[in-house]
């Protein structure tokens, strides 16, 4: 089988003042390949995945995302967007809005759909997430599980090529965690791509391919899920694992 790429990080680094925050990072995303990054916390884990979405910019090293060289000054930024669906701990829907129009919002004015079409593709993405009938309530209404779902079609709405999610879970109160997984877990199934950051190892076990662990600004082991849990190749990977599981 042939793999199409989605994201070529090659050699990029990322600095902040002197502090060097990512340094030397390889890594290749693969079309529907599911990509699960763990690692201790200050490791750059969401310096990484934000530079994917050109949140962050990185300094050295080139990086490719679905076909766009991303730079400092890239002009495909626009296109970046749209293309890369993010989902954050915090949930970041707009408070002023309606579940729906929350949804809305991206398709009308990025994709520039008219309200009809957008309406349709909201109902789709809230159906997919299985909260369909919260359509009209603000997001303070629901509970965090709830918010954390429609942050999760508000970017389905995008219909990215790639999902990036940064812990997001992390932020909920435990009962709430599953319902979360689970619409991730039936995301994956759908063949998206996806590179999810998140100490959920049971998920991860259940649908990583490829494992990636980050310690200080590197990427220490990249392996699947089936090595990286039994036997990984680092005492760093291993001491991570001890502590978390
Ligand atoms: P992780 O997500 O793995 O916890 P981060 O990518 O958030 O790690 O952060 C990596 C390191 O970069 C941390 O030491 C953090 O303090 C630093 N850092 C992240 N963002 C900034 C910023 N905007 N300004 C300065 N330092 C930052
Ligand atoms: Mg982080």
């Amino acid at each position: 089988m042939t793999q199409t790429p989605i994201i070529i990080a090659r050699g990029i680094g990322k600095s902040f003042h002197d502090f060097q925050a990512l340094t030397d990072i390889h890594l290749t995303v693969n079309q529907g390949e599911r990509v699960v990054i763990c690692g201790p916390s200050g490791s750059g884990k969401s310096t990484l995945i934000r530079c994917f979405n050109g949140l962050e910019n990185h300094d050295t090293g080139d990086l490719n995302v679905n076909g766009i060289e991303v730079h400092a000054l890239a002009q495909g930024m626009r296109q970046l967007r749209q293309d890369v669906g993010m989902v954050f701990q915090q949930f970041n829907l707009f408070p002023h809005l309606t579940v729906l129009e929350n949804l809305m919002i991206g398709p009308l004015r990025v994709r520039k759909q008219d309200r009809h079409t957008a309406e349709a593709t909201a109902r789709k993405y809230l159906e997919r997430v299985r909260i369909p009938e919260q359509a009209d309530k603000r997001p303070a209404q629901l509970s965090g599980g709830q918010q954390q779902r429609v942050a999760i079609a508000r970017a389905l709405c995008m219909e990215p090529s790639v999902m990036l999610f940064d812990e997001p879970t992390s932020a909920l109160d435990p009962e709430m965690i599953g319902e979360v997984l689970e619409v991730m877990v039936e995301l994956a199934g759908t063949g998206m791509t996806m590179v999810v950051v998140t100490h959920e190892m049971g998920f991860a076990r259940k649908v990583a391919d490829t494992m990636v662990f980050m310690e200080a600004g590197r990427i220490v082991e990249v392996a699947p899920p089936g090595t990286f849990f039994t036997a990984p190749a680092s005492a760093r990977a291993r001491a991570f694992l001890d502590q978390i599981l």
